[in-house]
């Protein structure tokens, strides 16, 4: 069924329909992040986000508190402590055309008045963790959770291999990035589990979110996890002064950062990596669903800042799905 465009609904029934997908969408992302189970795919709930994104802009009172567009993530699982993250880990915001790409920049360039460059990253298909480092020395880590109260999983993260336990620099620091599973090691998990007539995970984002929200920290070890580090709370005890040169001071640190990420210095440079890492996307060892771009200079986005949910300098681009177009649910409304 057609969806009616939100500007010839009544404020009535613009309310019913927000009230569902609210509702859906909350559901949807405790079995997502929660319990690491979705029930429906990606593209299916990003369909219901942007109608309730839409419904929000063309009708601001129907926004609530406990609204999907404006929360991160999920809630700390039992047996979890909880870690304050002094800076909040924030989710991104999407677009799914070039069309909205150039709107972005577009809004931004004219914001920021001064011409500056993108810097443009593969993202990767895994789940949001933060490492903190005392004098160089791994201290902690922890999920995003709610992007303000994510879970120590300090003992798992230990176990991965890409991440260091000592930086090359005694720097006290919290580095962020992705934490996945590489799709030659999903495909072997899940496997085992069919064989062993346990249940297989959805796909490798929530493998590896299962993986590492694990209480017992052989379970993680065991599960081949990997990671790339891509941002930090507070940039200044490094010498990089922008997104690229962070990358490289990473790397130089000690840590597993995505080696295929580029600068643009313009729209067409970010349309070309765009076109060639949607080619490249199957022959990768590790998921992606889409691209990120990042205004380039660090003081720049400290700068732009935050809204409650997503970085004002950075913007995904995602793919479509990887394999069968989803079917949409039917959407019935009682309006
Ligand atoms: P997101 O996954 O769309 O984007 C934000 C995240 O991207 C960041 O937190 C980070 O973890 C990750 N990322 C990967 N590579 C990155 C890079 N290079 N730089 C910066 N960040 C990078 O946002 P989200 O808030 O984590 O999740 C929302 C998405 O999750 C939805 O769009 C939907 O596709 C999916 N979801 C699905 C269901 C479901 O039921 N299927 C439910 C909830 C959410």
């Amino acid at each position: 069924m057609a969806e009616q465009p939100v500007d010839k609904l009544t404020a009535d029934q613009a309310a019913k329909q927000a009230a569902t997908l609210r509702a859906r969408l909350n559901q949807w992302r405790r079995e997502y992040y929660d319990n690491d189970a979705p029930s429906v795919e990606d593209d299916v709930y990003d369909h219901d986000y942007e109608r309730l994104i839409a419904l929000e802009r063309a009708y601001p009172q129907l926004v609530t508190a406990d609204s999907p567009t404006r929360l991160v993530g999920g809630s700390v699982k039992a047996g979890f402590t909880k870690v304050q993250h002094e800076i909040p880990m924030l989710s991104l915001g999407d677009v799914f055309s070039q069309a909205e790409l150039q709107e972005f920049n577009d809004r931004l360039v004219q914001n920021v008045g001064d011409p500056f460059d993108y810097n443009c990253e593969l993202k990767i298909d895994g789940l949001a963790l933060s490492l903190r480092y005392e004098n160089g020395r791994l201290v902690q880590g922890s999920t995003r959770g709610n992007g303000s109260i994510g879970e120590d999983i300090t003992e798992n993260i230990m176990t991965i291999d890409s991440i260091p336990h000592q930086l090359t620099k005694p720097l006290t620091i919290d580095v962020r990035g992705e934490c996945y599973m590489p799709k030659a090691a999903f495909a072997a998990l899940n496997e085992k589990r069919e064989a062993a007539g346990e249940s297989v995970f959805a796909n490798p984002r929530n493998a590896a979110a299962g993986s590492l929200r694990q209480l017992d920290s052989k379970v993680t070890a065991e599960r081949q996890l990997s990671t790339f580090m891509y941002n930090v709370a507070d940039y200044d005890v490094l010498t990089a002064r922008t997104q690229s040169d962070m990358l490289e001071e990473f790397a130089d640190l000690g840590f597993q950062i995505n080696p295929d990420f580029q600068v643009a210095h313009s729209m067409s440079d970010v349309f070309d990596y765009i076109d060639r890492y949607q080619a490249r996307r199957a022959d990768l060892a590790y998921g992606i669903d889409g691209i990120v771009i990042k205004a380039n200079p660090l003081p720049l986005q400290r700068q732009l800042g935050a809204t409650v949910k997503v970085p004002r300098w950075a913007i995904a681009f995602k793919f479509p799905p990887d394999e069968q177009p989803t079917k949409l649910l039917d959407v019935e409304w009682t309006v």
